[in-house]
């Protein structure tokens, strides 16, 4: 029987771009799975930074390689290196997937298609539901316009008045008024506005922390201050998955919510959405939920 795991004349390469890069789980993700579904690709991680990031693509592309994912600090950055982007990441203005059609790059994101998989898995049909959404950075950015694309009817964006602030203005215009053919309200607060947060929270189905709160150096900690801003109803997840049990969901079951959501079924189907983009295939998620989690 042929091995597998072996690299051959005939392997693909997808790549990996960014910086710090170690502490990725999605090498050991992509290949336990090619390797699974036995297919001949190799997955390998390249610290690269914003300075070295035209070169490399220039070089993935005389390579031929098959495509890459792209991660911190390069999301952004990649766009004007590519050839076309899907229409979730030109409204998110960011890009973690790219797959190389015939020497044509095209950029995808697939992290708020992951977390709203992440939702359909346990069992939330998200139409015409209420979101309060914490943050708007680069993973908040996807879910805001991933939501409102996959028919949330209401998006209460909170965030503090940092560098992220205006981010957030710009995400909510783009749901308001650049999307067509959606029907999704979306308005902008700020996160120090307690007393709105709250209200807000109580009239949501799905409440979604998207900030880096509850990871280090912010473990332990959770925007929501206590559990009596929760209840049982309350759909309550959170991007962070280390911890997989942030403060904030410690929060949420003990308001005895029914559904607690970690990071990690995001990451996991972004990583999938990536698999099926450059494969055509499915990843076997069960297998490497067994494996790594
Ligand atoms: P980012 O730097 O683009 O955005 C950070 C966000 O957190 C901003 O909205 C910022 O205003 C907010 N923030 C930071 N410190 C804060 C504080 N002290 N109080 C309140 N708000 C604060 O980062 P990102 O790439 O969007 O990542 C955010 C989190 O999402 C990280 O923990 C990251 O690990 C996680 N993430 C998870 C996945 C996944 O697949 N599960 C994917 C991407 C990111």
């Amino acid at each position: 029987m042929a091995d597998l795991g072996r690299i051959d004349g005939r392997t693909k390469l997808i790549g990996l771009l960014a910086t710090p890069i170690g502490h990725s789980l999605s090498p050991a993700m992509q290949n336990m799975s090619l390797r699974e579904r036995g297919l001949n690709y190799a997955y390998m991680a390249f610290e690269v930074g914003n300075q070295q990031l035209a070169d490399v693509v220039t070089g993935m592309r005389a390579l031929g390689v098959r495509g890459f994912n792209v991660s911190m600090p390069n999301k952004t950055k990649i766009l004007p290196l590519l050839d076309e982007l899907s229409p979730a990441a030109q409204f998110t203005g960011a890009v973690n997937t790219v797959v190389n059609e015939n020497g044509k790059l095209v950029g995808h994101i697939t992290d708020g298609t992951g977390y709203m998989r992440a939702l359909k898995e346990a069992g939330v049909d998200v139409v015409g539901k209420k979101m309060t959404l914490m943050g708007a950075g680069g993973a908040a950015t996807a879910i805001a316009i991933q939501a409102a694309l996959d028919g949330v009817a209401e998006i209460s964006i909170f965030n503090r008045e940092d560098d992220f602030y205006h981010r957030a203005l710009k995400n909510a215009q783009i749901i308001n008024e650049e999307i067509e053919g959606i029907n999704c309200k979306a308005t902008v607060y700020n996160l120090d506005d307690a007393d709105r947060l709250r209200e807000e929270i109580a009239t949501s189905d799905i409440l979604t922390n998207a900030t880096g709160v509850g990871m280090k150096p912010l473990e332990g900690e959770s925007v929501v201050p206590d559990a009596s801003w929760l209840r049982p109803e309350l759909i309550v997840s959170d991007v962070v998955y280390i911890p997989r049990k942030t403060r904030l969901l410690e929060l949420a079951e003990e308001a005895g919510c029914a559904k607690v959501i970690n990071g990690l079924g995001m990451m996991l189907w972004q990583g999938a959405a990536a698999f099926k983009l450059w494969t055509g295939g499915d990843m076997p998620v069960e297998y490497v939920k067994e494996q790594m989690f």
